[in-house]
């Protein structure tokens, strides 16, 4: 059985449950990835380049083999929240820039340093303790041109191994460095020799606040146009400004919820939005039943009794719950659906660490391939209107997604690779 009829052909599903070694896995499709990246290029000039965002496990999705797969698709610059993410990524192999998010500071030093990532600088502090670690380094490591400021080939490695990207905080407060403080940060990176790879800034509201966007980026814009023309690249543009058109003329993108396929919020019309210029999701969440039972009416599911069967009833038990990311609060109102005829079916009792159970309309095979999340908008059990019944958005949702979940990564109509967070690299 395919998973989506004949158009797309997708490695048998038997053949991936094996594989799991689990009656669930998350389904990952390389190509509508790349896909997705190309749709958000479009709306960008032609020389902007894409930073691609993999944090948090490149957002539930698998940050390893997203990247893997991205840099052999010619992406060279990833972005990760903590030097472990980055760390991670290096270890797998990851050849290209990699930008760490969260503020810097002195502790990240010796890991940044290790692994080649780049900091996010808000503070003159941490720019004088990483000129100081990097003249160490470089002292350390290079016993014949230890001067950092020479201008021969090992000086110019070491000054490009240890660039920093500055953050303007333009108004939402969280990160980055407030704008007065701009020519001190520069200065003192110009004066030691430390070369800024990119100033960026970070919008706070760019899906559904155009006044207060254009506002952050005309304080962004005035503040870096002396450091432009000096060629010093710029960036701003998160998923919803990347779609609203803010900062796509710059010199970098940073998508990531909706490389992944996924909208900025929640609401319908941004699904719609979404759908309507081509994006997909990336993830869906399958998994088939491993038990299915005919009860008698009266019989109570699930921890609290919340659920008593109203007649002769089949329930199915899959055995995935809370633990692998499928919230509690579900509990009695999520829905599963089928591949075979796209019915939608009910969890019904609450939702256990590792178990749901379902009330399926009839015995059916325990082959059968349930979909727990759906690819598809429009369905109570996509991402997006999971998450809107959670009272949540779509970013939580993926990133719920334990890391004990098999994913199988397919391109092509092929099984590429899988990760089992239990077992070593699972790759092929
Ligand atoms: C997470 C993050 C992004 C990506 O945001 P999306 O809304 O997922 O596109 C971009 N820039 C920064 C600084 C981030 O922290």
């Amino acid at each position: 059985m395919s998973h989506d009829g004949g158009m797309d052909p997708q490695p048998r599903d038997a053949e991936l449950y094996l594989r799991a070694g689990r009656s669930t896995f998350l389904r990952i499709k390389l190509d509508v990835l790349y896909n997705n990246i190309s749709i958000l290029k479009q709306r960008c000039s032609q020389q902007t380049d894409v930073i691609a965002v993999v944090k948090a496990n490149a957002y539930g999705h698998g940050s390893v083999e997203i990247s893997r797969y991205l840099e052999s698709r010619g992406v060279g610059h990833f972005a990760v929240a903590t030097p472990e993410e980055g760390a991670q990524l290096r270890q797998a192999g990851i050849q290209g820039h990699i930008l760490v998010l969260g503020n810097a500071v002195e502790d990240d030093i010796a890991t940044l340093m290790k692994y080649e990532l780049t900091p996010t600088v808000a503070e003159l502090k941490f720019l004088q303790a990483w000129h100081k670690a990097i003249t160490k380094d470089s002292v350390s490591n290079n016993s014949v041109a230890n001067d950092i400021n020479s201008s021969n080939n090992s000086g110019e490695r070491v000054r490009d191994r240890h660039q920093v990207v500055l953050k303007i905080d333009t108004g939402m407060s969280r990160n980055g460095c407030q704008p007065h403080d701009v020519p001190f940060l520069t200065e003192f990176c110009q004066t030691h020799g430390l070369t800024i790879h990119s100033v960026m800034t970070h919008f706070s509201q760019a899906w559904d606040n155009p006044y207060f966007t254009k506002q952050q980026l005309n304080t962004f814009m005035t503040l870096v146009e002396p450091f432009r023309a000096s060629g010093v690249k710029v960036h701003v543009a998160n998923s919803a400004a990347i779609i609203r058109g803010f900062g796509t003329q710059l010199d970098f993108i940073r998508p990531g919820i909706c490389m992944y396929g996924l909208p900025p919020d929640p609401s319908q019309d941004t699904a719609e939005l979404v759908e309507s210029l081509g994006l997909r999701p990336v993830l869906s969440w399958q998994a088939r039943p491993t038990l299915i039972k005919q009860l008698p009416q009266g019989r109570v599911v699930g921890y609290d009794n919340t659920y008593t069967t109203r007649s002769t009833e089949t329930i199915a038990t899959f055995s995935l719950g809370y633990a692998d990311g499928y919230n509690r609060l579900l509990s009695d109102r999520g829905v599963v659906s089928v591949d075979e005829d796209g019915l939608q079916l009910p969890v019904v009792g609450r939702v256990s660490m590792d178990a749901i159970t379902v009330l399926l309309d009839k015995p059916r095979s325990s082959s059968t391939t349930f979909n727990i999340i759906t690819d598809d908008f429009a369905s109570p059990n996509s991402v997006t209107k999971m998450a809107a019944t959670l009272g949540t958005i779509p970013y939580e949702v993926t990133t719920s997604l334990a890391s004990r979940l098999p994913r199988v990564f397919v391109s092509g109509g092929h099984f590429v690779a899988i990760t089992k967070s239990l077992m070593k690299d699972g790759r092929l």
